[in-house]
């Protein structure tokens, strides 16, 4: 199965977020994470913004000629990471892709058109999953990076290497010397080449920098990894570095503790619970499909408010039998 799911308006055939491909009229890909990327075969006529596109591109994707613009359909910021989108398709269907609540750094948050149909991403569906406030979170990483180099003790701040890492290179940027792992690096110069302002740092390749890092103090942005990890166990033995995971799913501490974090900070590109309920609010829609996540959990939280709700039952589910068009 080449997944993604299906929306037929009557006239046409949306795939949204297909990870192969697929036969439709219009392809739609939401933003440059893998786990949305595919290779579209020639016939299909890619949705996304361009920014997605150059992201693709430098992670080995080839989207082909993508368009904006198709009658009917309305591209909305999304707010996940650069270039993410919310789709909506003839006035009738809304679609999150992923989505978060909240501005952070360089990035707005969702936005929302009304819908009679809402499909929805819910990876934080649970009500424990409520994220702090951002600048609280940020001046308490500060707080430990401040501490760290007073020891003379290197810092890494772990992310995922697009979308995270930039946020962190935005919000720790005044650390020197502030190293980026080679594959942040890549992500960044895509951002730097629209405008947004990150620092240049150094660029770490731990396949021929290892041996060269200097002793601490330093901060560095890395890809998440475990603490069992070769390069994260040299940095721990070497350099006695602090290692600090960032992630929606810290909430609750099991998670830095998994990985052998030393510190875990929910800082997350995603809507928070209450971010969710607030979204499908705005939407104000007749029905909610749900999908990541805690979909089950969050489609009967839905309904015991009031809303008919389901969770798909797989990710490529179609939802041809529920649209009919207008
Ligand atoms: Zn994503």
């Amino acid at each position: 199965m080449n997944g993604g799911i299906q929306v037929d308006t009557g006239e046409n055939r949306f795939v949204l977020d297909p990870k192969g491909a697929v036969r439709s009229n219009y392809t739609f890909v939401s933003h440059a994470h893998i786990d949305h990327m595919h290779n579209p075969a020639r016939s299909e006529k890619v949705i996304a913004s361009k920014e997605t596109a150059d992201l693709a591109k430098a992670r080995g994707y080839d989207l082909g000629q993508t368009t904006e613009e198709v009658e009917g359909v309305e591209l909305l910021d999304s707010g996940h990471i650069l270039g993410s989108r919310a789709i909506r398709i003839a006035d009738e269907v809304f679609y999150t892709g992923d989505a978060s609540g909240r501005e952070r750094a360089f990035l707005g948050k969702c936005r929302t058109r009304r819908a009679r149909i809402l499909i929805m991403e819910t990876t934080y569906g649970s009500p424990e999953y409520v994220f702090p406030q951002t600048a609280k979170l940020v001046r308490d990483v500060n707080g430990l990076i401040g501490s760290a180099f007073d020891h003379g003790r290197p810092v890494i701040l772990m992310g995922y290497p697009l979308g995270k890492a930039q946020l962190l290179a935005y919000y720790f940027s005044t650390w020197e010397p502030l190293f980026f792992h080679a594959s942040v690096a890549a992500m960044n110069k895509i951002h730097l080449d629209y405008g947004i302002p990150l620092k240049t740092g150094r660029r770490f390749d731990p396949s021929s920098d290892l041996d060269s890092l200097p002793g601490g103090p330093w901060v560095m942005v890395a890809p998440m990894s475990s603490s069992r990890n070769r390069l994260m166990s040299h940095l721990r033995k070497k350099h006695d570095a602090i290692l600090v995971a960032f992630s929606g799913w810290a909430i609750g501490g099991g998670y830095g503790r998994s990985l052998g974090a030393d510190y875990s900070f929910p800082l997350s590109d995603h809507c928070d619970y209450p971010e969710l309920v607030k979204l499908v609010e705005a939407v104000s829609p007749e029905t909610v499909f749900t999908t990541h996540g805690f979909a089950a959990e969050f489609a009967s939280d839905l309904r015991r408010i009031g809303f008919s709700a389901r969770a798909l039952s797989a990710y490529q589910s179609s939802l041809s039998d529920y649209v009919k068009s207008g």
